[in-house]
């Protein structure tokens, strides 16, 4: 008996505080923003980058970007902001998007809803101190718990997620593999995520290696790179 009752417990925190939330945040909120929510002229995309700032990429992505004169948004781990506190003022000083990515980029579906909250204050309180006024939020992974949105939106955050990933994280993708399919899905309005730091080892080099062709090629097709501050 004792056995069921724990099981029957499981089983509603699995829904309550994980599958529901997810669901609704993912697909009912307005809060939530997926793609560029308005026409332009031009064709636009905007390119976003997780889970950074790290010494050993983010330095040569930010030379690639500034050579094709394109503006990306980062989507910051706020303790390796803390870290890394040059890249991150040159990542502002060169007119790039700053967002936050959780304080140590822990899964929402692996956090007690304390640590939620706290995530918030302490990861918020962070680029408080570097200067830098946070005002969108991307979850890892795009889960949500029941506290996320809630807690994003009393800091008055937007959530940002994607429309095209290249899965640029995975052990065995390859440069080519990557702009083959950033080239082959991406589309106007579209929002791209794709990883300047960890995910397996050494993969974001193969993320930086396509980039120095796609970000060409996606120039000529017409695109105009957009950063999140110009959606929200
Ligand atoms: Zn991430």
């Amino acid at each position: 008996m004792i056995v069921m009752y724990v099981l029957l417990i499981i089983v509603l925190i699995f829904v309550f505080y994980m599958v529901l939330p997810n669901y609704i945040a993912r697909n009912r909120s307005k809060d939530v923003v997926k793609t560029i929510p308005f026409n332009k002229e031009k064709k636009c995309i905007a390119l976003t980058f997780d889970d950074g700032p790290d010494p050993l990429y983010t330095n040569r992505l930010l030379d690639i970007l500034k050579r094709n004169n394109v503006k990306a948004t980062f989507f910051l781990v706020a303790h390796k902001a803390e870290q890394n506190i040059d890249i991150v003022n040159k990542m502002k000083h060169e007119g790039h998007g700053i967002g936050m990515h959780t304080l140590y980029h822990k899964s929402a579906w692996l956090s007690f809803p304390w640590e939620t909250i706290n995530e918030f204050r302490k990861g918020l309180g962070i680029f408080k101190r570097l200067g830098i006024n946070i005002t969108y939020y991307r979850p890892p992974w795009g889960t949500f718990n029941a506290l996320t949105l809630k807690s994003a939106l009393k800091n008055k955050l937007k959530i940002i997620l994607w429309t095209v990933e290249a899965y640029d994280w995975r052990k065995n993708n390859s440069a080519s593999n990557i702009e083959k399919i950033l080239l082959d899905r991406t589309k106007d309005k579209d929002i791209i995520v794709l990883h300047d730091s960890g995910g397996a080892k050494g993969a974001p080099n193969n993320t930086l290696d396509a980039l120095e062709s796609t970000i060409p090629k996606l120039l000529k097709s017409g695109y105009n790179f957009i950063t999140i501050d110009e959606i929200i």
